[in-house]
């Protein structure tokens, strides 16, 4: 399984418009953050996890030619923005609609903001397509590659579906908990076992919606997994100072950082 992590930055992006603080204003390529989406590659096979405003440059960045099923962790914009650039996949499916995998309210909300979009096939040639496919809350989703076991995390007034990929010919386990004020016991359990977890951990300082790094620190402690990576990252991180704090286990994620398990 490889992970590519397309954006790890939260909703206004690093730098933000107007801001000249040292953070914004670094030269570290790994304190530049487009907002958060992942992409894994499963063999064959492409999962592409969120779909970000910065989609189309992200798919650029990181030569990304293939999709086949779209997951959405929740509806709000940083995480949906870029659906409209998913027709450049359409075409290289000759057409066919990509499957998009989200809970039905988050479905609800994607055919509201692109109606001509939530179709079998695209209404021209060149226009996008998306095959909705509602999920249950903790339903396990079936693929030819293996399972993602689905679960539920807090995030203000939204549950985000949390994610544990589990590949079929390795027994390889990956959890992606992104946008969580918290992680409870079951989640906690679900990720067990998983040779890569990743958390939202957003700043020093608490939020009402994200775990701040702390928060996110005592969450990775007790799942224990060989390697952790925190992500949705705002201004307020510096990629080395932070990263340099962490247990040796336990990383800040950056944009283009590729991983294989
Ligand atoms: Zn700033
Ligand atoms: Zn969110
Ligand atoms: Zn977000």
């Amino acid at each position: 399984m490889e992970i590519v992590f397309m954006g790890t930055g939260t909703s206004h992006g690093v730098p933000m418009i107007g801001c000249g603080c040292d953070i914004c204003m670094s030269s570290d390529p790994r304190n530049h953050r487009t907002r958060t989406s992942i992409h894994v590659r499963v063999g064959e096979y492409a999962i592409q996890v969120d779909v970000a405003p910065e989609f189309r440059l992200q798919c650029l960045a990181n030569d990304i030619s293939q999709i086949d099923w779209v997951i959405l962790t929740h509806a709000h914009a940083d995480h949906i923005n870029g659906m409209d650039d998913l027709r450049r996949f359409v075409d290289f499916r000759d057409g066919d609609g990509v499957p998009v995998y989200a809970f039905p309210e988050v479905l609800g909300r994607v055919k509201d903001i692109y109606p001509y979009a939530v179709r079998d096939r695209p209404e021209f040639r060149g226009y996008p397509a998306f095959i909705p496919h509602s999920v249950e809350r903790n339903q396990s989703i079936e693929f030819p590659w293996g399972t993602i076991e689905t679960t539920v995390l807090p995030h203000g007034r939204f549950e985000v579906m949390g994610l544990v990929f589990c590949e079929a010919s390795t027994g390889k386990r990956f959890t992606y908990y992104t946008d969580c004020k918290s992680v409870g016991p079951d989640q906690r359990q679900l990720a067990g076992g998983s040779d890569v977890v990743v958390l939202d951990g957003l700043r020093q300082d608490p939020h009402p919606t994200h775990m701040s790094i702390d928060e996110a620190l005592e969450v990775a402690e007790s799942i224990n997994a060989p390697q952790t990576y925190f992500i949705h990252m705002t201004h307020h991180v510096d990629h080395e100072t932070v990263d340099a704090q962490l247990p040796e286990s336990i990383n800040l994620a950056y944009d283009g950082l590729r991983i294989t398990i």
